[in-house]
């Protein structure tokens, strides 16, 4: 025996006697694993085949080339968890077994969900490629330059992360036949353009407002292919915003004005456009009325709507472009992958984590729904399924009772009944509706819903303090939100004539961001879809496309909220255990089998441990050779026979049968 492989012996031995010694309880033991190992500057765990990682907050000399060396090619099992195990195996999965497989990564506003993302890349980066195919150098470069752009472009300074991801990010790695990256593509969702316009006390615009490191920024477009023009387009709209910020309107009567008509000028420039049109567009707007197409001037509160909704909508259409872009260039070619008919994917998804604050608004309601889905699919791909192939096998097995969270999915997706269709709904009727209509709305449909309450349904609760609250009591929590803003939010109305503005700019990149411009406004009849609707299908199809791949799990884990690499807050940390579902994870891996291969494989991977099936076997089935097999090497105790397949309890049984393969 080597002594690495006896040193991984002896370390799963010691974890597998916690696992199934039968005072087991998962919560303490999951819980204190983690810390123990945090302790000793081990950030990650395994449970089962998800990486538990714990945010480290200082730098690690742990991703360098020669750690990446020890994981490339090893079982999972083989080296110390580490989130390059589990890179190696989703990519191994993909080449050996011509699977996609995607690796999630959650966990809260600063747990390290991108900084793992980035790591996995590397690793990715690192470990293919050994011929250094120009192509596919290029487009290894280019997946990793992407991240730099899009961070200085969708990242932002809060209080809880100095560089929080303000948008959710799926990343698609195309692989060809010989496991090498030919291409990807990226899916952004929801990004939280009202920062533009407001952040909270203490946090800042995105990284693009204020950057200073600029040069890597610029040196990275470069890489991925904007051209000059491009790039100076883009800084151009992010000055437009930022002078967007300093007009003032006031009213002179009943007409409003702009109180700083230079900064009119300025604006007009940098977008290509002249002054005039840039006023008209800020102070009217155009209705057809019948026939009749009018100039109607807007009143002072909804020439400033206008005016922040327009900064908001640049932004945010400035980053959609600038993904696309990135997407053109790594798409992958008509090129000898598609001759071999063979293309895999790896998919990363980094995705904004729950988020309870203070102030709960559309936006924490939109990112906690896309939690309870990511949950729901956790459930489904590893808990349901674990369970359903016990049950397909055979194996004698009692269900282990977890939280189904499908009834909140249900509370805020169902069509006609759930929250976003109400709220479509009250942004349907004509006439002003009110964020309190829309509360009323919810309080009337959904008032005997056991996850939804609102401070009328029972006038006596003291933690909603406010008439304009309701809560949701979450698969992680409950949290109060506040109806303010959420019809202006999902309605999302930019005026037409801000389009036809951006449509009309002599600047050929900026008219190409708002190519629906070109209609004139009797030409305009589809209602757009709202913000939480677009949001939803969105969802709905990344859950689907997570769904159709073998999924490998990240949950990152936050040690204290003062971005400390000393302190560990038990409470805190005890929460995330809890609501990550880890510990019904635990519960069903203990209750379970390490390992599963069906007969066939099995027996050609270990039949020359035993002469009775080496070089072939007698006996009337595959099923009875293992059998026989497995009681010469006296593991009987260890395992369950079902349909198809063989399990095996204990990773020590099965790290003692590839020790008695690799003697042979
Ligand atoms: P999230 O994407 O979950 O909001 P980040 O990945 O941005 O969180 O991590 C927040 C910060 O925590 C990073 O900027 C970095 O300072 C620190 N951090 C996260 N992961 C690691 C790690 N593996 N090693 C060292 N520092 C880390
Ligand atoms: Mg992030």
């Amino acid at each position: 025996m080597t002594n690495s492989r006896a040193a991984v012996m002896k370390r799963a031995t010691r974890l597998e006697n916690v696992f199934f010694s039968t005072t087991f309880d998962p919560f303490s033991f999951s819980f204190c694993l983690i810390l123990g190992r945090f302790e000793k500057g081990r950030i990650y765990t395994f449970i089962g085949e998800v990486v538990v990682s714990m945010n480290p907050y200082k730098n690690l000399n742990i991703y360098g080339r020669d750690t990446i060396e020890q994981y490339k090619g090893r079982e999972l099992y083989e080296r110390p968890p580490h989130l390059f195990a589990i890179a190696d195996a989703a990519y191994k999965a993909m080449k050996r077994r011509s699977k996609d497989t995607c690796i999630v990564i959650s966990g809260e506003s600063g747990a390290g969900k991108t900084e793992a993302s980035k790591y996995i890349m590397q690793y990715i980066a690192a470990i293919t490629n050994p011929s250094q195919r120009a192509e596919v150098e290029r487009v290894k470069n280019i997946l990793l330059k992407s991240n730099c752009v899009l961070e200085a472009f969708g990242n932002a300074k809060t209080n809880r992360n100095d560089n929080s991801s303000r948008f959710g990010k799926y990343m698609d790695i195309n692989f060809d036949f010989k496991g090498d990256p030919i291409g990807g593509h990226i899916n952004n969702y929801l990004l939280e353009k009202s920062r533009v316009i407001v952040q909270q006390p203490g946090e800042r615009s995105f990284h693009s407002f204020y950057q200073v490191e600029f040069k890597a920024v610029a040196d990275a477009m470069k890489v991925i292919g904007f051209k000059q023009e491009e790039i100076q387009t883009v800084y151009k709209i992010v000055a437009a915003i930022l002078h967007l910020g300093n007009l003032k309107f006031s009213v002179d009567g009943d007409t409003p004005l702009i109180e700083n008509g230079k900064v009119v000028s300025v604006i007009a420039d940098l977008l290509s456009t002249k002054s005039d049109m840039v006023e008209k567009a800020l102070l009217f707007r155009t209705v057809a009325t019948g026939r009749d197409v009018i100039d109607k001037q807007h009143t002072e509160q909804e020439a400033t709507y206008g005016r922040d909704a327009f900064a908001k909508a640049i932004y945010e259409r400035l980053f959609c472009w600038i993904v696309t872009h990135i997407n053109d260039v790594i798409e992958v070619k008509n090129y000898d992958n598609t001759i071999h008919g063979k293309n895999t994917v790896i998919g990363v998804l980094d995705i904004y984590g729950f988020e309870i604050f203070d102030n709960n608004s559309f936006e924490q309601f939109c990112i906690n729904y896309c939690n309870e889905k990511l949950q729901q699919l956790f459930i489904q791909l590893v808990l349901k399924q674990e369970q359903e192939e016990y049950q397909r096998e055979g194996i004698p097995w009692k269900h282990i009772d977890y939280f189904n969270n499908q009834i909140i999915v249900d509370l805020v997706e169902q069509q006609h009944k759930g929250i976003i269709a109400i709220l479509d709904d009250a942004c349907m009727n004509v006439g002003k509706v009110t964020d309190e209509m829309f509360l009323e709305a919810l309080n009337n449909k959904l008032g005997k819903h056991a996850h939804f309450s609102s401070r009328k349904l029972c006038a006596t609760d003291k933690i909603l303090e406010f008439d304009r609250d309701f809560r949701i009591k979450h698969y992680a929590g409950d949290v109060i939100y506040s109806v303010t803003g959420f019809i202006d939010k999902n309605k999302d109305t930019l005026f037409q004539d801000f389009k036809r503005l951006m449509y009309n700019s002599s600047n050929p990149v900026l008219k190409m961001m708002w190519p629906e411009g070109k209609l004139s406004i009797t030409e305009v009849t589809k209602r757009p879809l709202t913000a939480a609707t677009l949001f939803k299908n969105s969802m709905i199809a990344l859950v689907d496309n997570l769904a159709s791949k073998e999924p490998y799990y990240v949950r990152c884990i936050k040690p204290n909220d003062k971005k400390s690499p000393q302190l560990f807050d038990e409470e805190r940390c005890r929460h995330q255990v809890e609501y990550l579902g880890l510990l019904e994870n635990v519960r069903v891996r203990r209750a379970g089998f390490a390992y599963r291969q069906t007969y066939e494989k099995f027996l050609h991977r270990y039949k020359m441990i035993s002469e009775f099936t080496w070089p072939n076997h007698d006996l009337p089935s595959d099923k009875e050779a293992v059998k026989k097999l497995i009681e010469c090497c006296g593991f009987q105790h260890d395992v369950a026979y079902g349909k198809t397949k063989i399990f095996i309890r204990t990773p020590r049984t099965l790290f003692t049968l590839e020790e008695l393969h690799a003697k042979m």
